[in-house]
């Protein structure tokens, strides 16, 4: 036996291992700027590598999720939400015969265009550019990968490959973009459905968590969700006396029953069309990843009980409405030049146009550096 396993051999046994409807590493649509493959990593295994190891990336940790910044250390943050999703994904991928470090390195970027503050920043962003060619944070994601991470000599962006990015941008794209975007197709290759399905699973369990450990969500108003009380009942009995350990073993049970279902169910739908490959997935009108009909309608009045008693909680909406003038007071700030900006923000105003420029270094900070920056604005520091 040889000891290397080089990528050329990794993407020998990718032919072996994978389904037919799976995206090869090796049949890869390539990237915007041509590049010498790597010897020991596939171009997928690349593309997450870049994104772990971008700003972008790292500054997910200070960035809100559905909590404002460090109301408690054991809460989520955009990155380990990112981290869970990834790891959700790659399971279901990995079942599925999917190509596993596809649908790993879409769930690592996904979130790296949300602004400060979560919905609440991007929301008052949005309303800033909407006469300036808007806002959006999937397109924002990709604006990163493509243009805004700045590394290395013959490209701007992390040149990530054409599925990377196909999974990155979700909706297609009806906006200007400084490199050539993905084709739009009926759907996306199955890696980045998993990608969107693993997100989805991921953030409802984990907010669950949060908001029963923070108090806004209590444990009487879930039992009126036939979902949590079913998962709960299956689990309850085996640690009767404490309540921390058989909350715990409840999401537990909801992330494995929500992610085993969305296989099998996938799994069914594949084996009875028999896609041919990437592109007959891709025009397929219906996506092919997706839960079965019974539990979709669970998880989706679970997530709606979330919705109206979680994301709409007076304490969230109340931190919400105070995240929006540090966002709006900054912007216009900058434009005005009331506050000044970075040399590296001003140098690009020629080529991306002041107003985009500006946005992306407001949409770019962390809440704790939107937040001082705020204050010293405010104290005429
Ligand atoms: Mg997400």
């Amino acid at each position: 036996m040889r000891a290397l396993r080089d990528r050329i051999a990794y993407e020998r046994e990718e032919g072996e291992r994978l389904a037919p409807w799976a995206v090869r590493s090796a049949a890869s649509r390539g990237r915007v700027h041509e590049e010498s493959e790597h010897p020991y990593r596939t171009a997928f295994q690349r593309d997450r590598d870049r994104i772990v190891h971008s700003r972008a990336f790292r500054r997910l940790e200070y960035k809100t999720q559905v909590f404002v910044y460090h109301e408690g250390d054991h809460l989520r943050n955009r990155l380990t939400h990112t981290l869970e999703a990834s790891q959700i994904a790659r399971t279901i991928a990995r079942a599925l015969r999917l190509n596993e470090e596809l649908a790993e390195a879409i769930v690592l970027a996904h979130d790296l265009g949300h602004t400060p503050f979560g919905h609440a920043g991007e929301r008052v962003l949005s309303e800033l550019m909407r006469e300036h060619g808007d806002f959006d944070h999937n397109r924002q994601s990709l604006r990163i990968v493509d243009w805004l991470e700045d590394r290395y000599p013959d490209f701007r962006g992390l040149n990530l490959s054409h599925e990377t990015r196909e999974g990155i941008l979700k909706h297609g794209c009806h906006w200007e973009h400084p490199v050539p975007v993905p084709e739009p197709t009926a759907q996306p290759c199955l890696e980045a459905q998993v990608a969107d399905r693993a997100d989805e699973i991921a953030y409802t369990n984990h907010d669950l968590d949060d908001g029963l450990r923070s108090g806004l969500l209590t444990l009487e108003d879930l039992e009126g969700v036939p979902l949590w009380k079913e998962t709960l009942a299956s689990v309850r009995g085996r640690a009767a006396s404490r309540p921390a350990v058989w909350r715990a073993q409840t999401i537990i049970a909801l992330i494995n029953r929500l992610s085993t279902d969305l296989l099998e169910c996938t799994a069914a739908r594949l084996e009875a069309a028999v896609p041919r490959d990437v592109d007959a997935v891709r025009a397929t009108p219906e996506r092919f990843v997706g839960f079965g009909e019974e539990l979709a309608a669970a998880f989706v009045a679970l997530k709606r009980h979330l919705r109206e008693t979680l994301y709409e909680h007076p304490q969230v909406r109340e931190k919400n409405a105070q995240a929006e003038p540090v966002i709006g007071d900054l912007f216009r700030a900058y434009v005005s030049g009331a506050r000044a900006l970075p040399d590296h923000v001003r140098a690009r105003f020629a080529e991306d146009g002041q107003m985009r420029a500006i946005a992306d270094y407001v949409a770019g900070m962390t809440d704790r550096f939107a937040q001082s920056e705020h204050a010293a604005l405010r104290e005429g520091r």
